[in-house]
C-alpha cells in the first residue's frame, strides 16, 4: 500500500465502522468503502440524475455520475501530489453526490419545500442517509457501513440542531473543526470541476456563447493562450483548448497553495489538521477569478430562461409527486409502505429523492396522466 503523509488520514488508525467487521483483506479500510460505493444502486442512479441539463436534452451533458468521475480525476490526482490518502479522497467523491434527487437544484428546493414542516431536506445530509441507512444489500446491517473518514468527508455541512441528532460524525460542527485534508479537497475539487464542465456544458447547449465568455478574464487569459499556440483553432477544439488549461491552472493553484499551507502549520496527525484552520485551499487571487466565473454561470446559465423552465417543471413533477403520495400513502410501492409507518413525510421523500429523472417523469405520469401509461 502507498505511503501517505502523517497528516494524511490513515486507513490502518481509522475511527472504525458503526458495525464491527473483520478488517478487509487485500485492500485498506478506505478502499474497501470505495468498492462499496462503486457497488451500490445510489451510485448507478447517478447515471441519470440531472447536473444541470436534464438526461434526455442531449447524451453528451455531464450527468452526476459523470460529473462524480471527473472530480474523482482532479481530486485523485491532487491528493497524490500532496501525499494524501487516494482511496479515501475517492470514496468520498465517489458518494458526495449519492443523495441528490433528480432535477439537480430544482429537484433539491421543491423536495425542501415540501419537507418544510417535517425537517427539511438537504441532499448532502441525504448522502450519508444512503451509506448509514437506505442502501440495503447487507445481512447484518442496513447501509454500507463505512469508515468514520468517509462518512465525515461525505458530510459537508450541518446545521446545529441536525448535527445533535447525528452524533460523532457530525461533532465537527458543534466543536467548530476541520474534516480530514482528503474530505477538504474534495469539496473544493467538486467546485473546480463543475465551473469547468458547465463552462463545455454551457457553450455545447448554445445557452451561453464564447464572447460572452470572453467577459471573463479567467476564461479570457486561457482562451488567448490557446489561440496563440494554435491561431487556427476554432469551435469544440478551442473551447476544449481553453477549458483544459483553465483546470490545469486551478489544479496547480490549489496544490501549491495547500502544500504552503501544510507546511506552514506543520500539522503531525490528522488530529492537528481537524484542529487547525482549514489548509486546503486556492491562493486569493485565484480564488477571485474563480468567484468571477461562477458569478458569470449562476447568472448566464443557472438562471437562463431555458434551463428556469425545466427547473419549473421539475418543482411541479415534485411537489405533485409529493403531495399525491402523502395524501395517499398506499400509492407507495410495499417497502416505502412499511417504512412510511414509523415517518410518512422522510419515507415519501426517501423515495422521490432516491428516483432518477426519467424515473420521476414516469412516475408523475403514471400517477396523473388521463390516457394509460
Ligand atoms: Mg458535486
Amino acid at each position: 500500500m502507498l505511503k501517505v503523509a502523517p497528516y494524511a488520514a490513515q486507513a490502518a488508525a481509522t475511527s472504525g465502522r458503526v458495525h464491527r467487521e473483520p478488517a478487509a483483506q487485500g485492500r485498506s479500510e478506505f478502499q474497501r468503502d470505495r468498492d462499496r460505493i462503486i457497488h451500490s444502486s445510489a451510485f448507478r442512479r447517478l447515471e441519470y440524475k440531472t447536473q444541470v441539463f436534464v438526461n434526455h436534452e442531449g447524451d453528451l451533458f455531464r450527468t452526476r455520475l459523470t460529473h462524480s468521475l471527473e472530480v474523482a480525476q482532479i481530486s485523485r490526482s491532487i491528493a497524490r501530489q500532496l501525499n494524501l490518502d487516494e482511496d479515501l479522497t475517492e470514496a468520498i467523491t465517489l458518494a458526495h453526490d449519492l443523495g441528490h434527487t433528480p432535477f439537480g437544484h430544482a429537484g433539491q428546493d421543491a423536495l425542501n419545500a415540501c419537507m418544510k414542516p417535517y425537517g427539511g431536506f438537504e441532499h448532502n445530509l441525504q448522502s450519508l442517509r444512503v451509506v448509514d441507512h437506505l442502501e440495503q444489500r447487507y445481512g447484518g446491517f442496513d447501509g454500507l457501513n463505512l469508515t468514520f473518514e468517509t462518512r465525515e468527508g461525505i458530510l459537508k455541512h450541518c446545521s446545529r440542531k441536525n448535527a445533535l441528532q447525528l452524533g460523532a460524525v457530525a461533532e465537527r460542527f458543534i466543536k467548530r473543526r476541520r474534516p480530514s485534508l482528503e474530505a477538504q479537497l474534495v469539496n473544493l475539487s467538486d467546485e473546480l470541476a463543475y465551473n469547468n464542465h458547465d463552462v463545455d456544458d454551457g457553450l455545447r447547449s448554445g445557452l451561453i456563447t464564447l464572447e460572452q465568455l470572453s467577459t471573463v478574464p479567467i476564461f479570457r487569459r486561457h482562451r488567448d493562450i490557446a489561440t496563440q499556440e494554435f491561431p487556427k483553432i476554432n469551435g469544440r477544439r478551442l473551447v476544449h483548448e481553453t477549458v483544459r488549461r483553465m483546470i490545469s491552472t486551478l489544479v496547480t493553484d490549489l496544490t501549491r497553495q495547500s502544500a504552503a499551507n501544510i507546511r506552514a502549520q506543520a500539522p503531525k496527525t490528522v488530529d492537528e489538521v481537524r484542529r487547525a484552520p482549514a489548509l486546503i485551499a486556492f491562493s486569493p487571487r485565484i480564488e477571485k477569478q474563480q468567484l468571477e466565473l461562477k458569478q458569470f454561470l449562476r447568472i448566464n446559465l443557472y438562471q437562463h430562461y431555458r434551463v428556469a423552465r425545466m427547473s419549473s417543471k421539475a418543482r411541479r413533477i415534485i411537489t405533485e409527486l409529493f403531495n399525491a403520495l402523502l395524501a395517499e400513502p398506499k400509492l407507495l410501492p410495499p417497502d416505502f409502505q412499511v417504512r412510511a409507518r414509523d415517518d410518512k413525510p422522510r419515507a415519501i421523500a426517501d423515495y422521490i429523492a432516491g428516483m432518477t429523472d426519467r424515473y420521476a417523469m414516469l412516475e408523475h405520469r403514471r400517477l396523473f396522466a388521463v390516457e394509460p401509461v
